[in-house]
């Protein structure tokens, strides 16, 4: 697992689209002091297009702390992960480690577009959808801007919420929705 690190030492982060996250900043919870990276310990991971951050917040004013658990897209957008920071936290340190991850400030500038008479790269297999979903009107929580439903009935069969996946690891058995919300038989 990764050691907790300050996140001004895990920034900047850069997407493959060029858009890169160099600073993080986010309100004290209790006195609103504007908070930075520096204040901040814990995880900033690139998973596929986003950086998870989850972090145990100090305030150096109050001496408050909070955890953080966030994704930001590439647009930079920062949108709220709904399971405890500690968890997020846990889970972005167990990821496996990606070449030129570590180093941040070293990671390669992004691959330039292949040239026309080269060879297509191979796409992955699309996953393969299932036809007939249906969602559970009861919510269990939101995911960013995603409203997570209790329970989804896929080809008939009824699977609970589970968790949310940002590494794309579904095991067998479990049906991914939307691309990041992970269910299964109870
Ligand atoms: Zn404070």
């Amino acid at each position: 697992m990764l050691p907790k690190r300050k996140l001004d030492e895990l920034l900047p982060v850069r997407f493959r689209n060029g858009e890169q996250v160099k600073q993080f900043s986010k309100p004290c919870v209790r006195c609103g002091n504007m908070l930075q990276a520096r204040d901040m310990e814990g995880a900033a991971r690139l998973v596929e297009d986003h950086l998870a951050i989850a972090a145990t917040a100090r305030c150096p004013k109050c001496g408050d702390t909070f955890g953080i658990a966030c994704v930001v897209d590439n647009t930079k957008r920062v949108r709220r992960v709904i399971i405890p920071s500690w968890a997020f936290g846990l889970y972005l340190r167990n990821l496996p480690t990606q070449a030129g991850e570590l180093n941040p400030a070293s990671a390669p500038e992004p691959r330039p577009q292949a040239g026309a008479d080269e060879a297509p790269v191979p796409q992955p297999a699309a996953r393969i959808e299932h036809r007939n979903v249906q969602r559970a009107e009861e919510l269990v929580g939101r995911y960013g801007d995603k409203p997570i439903p209790a329970w989804v009935v896929v080809d008939g069969a009824q699977l609970n919420f589970e968790r949310v996946e940002l590494g794309d690891r579904v095991a067998p058995g479990e049906f991914l929705l939307d691309g990041c919300l992970v269910y299964r038989a109870a």
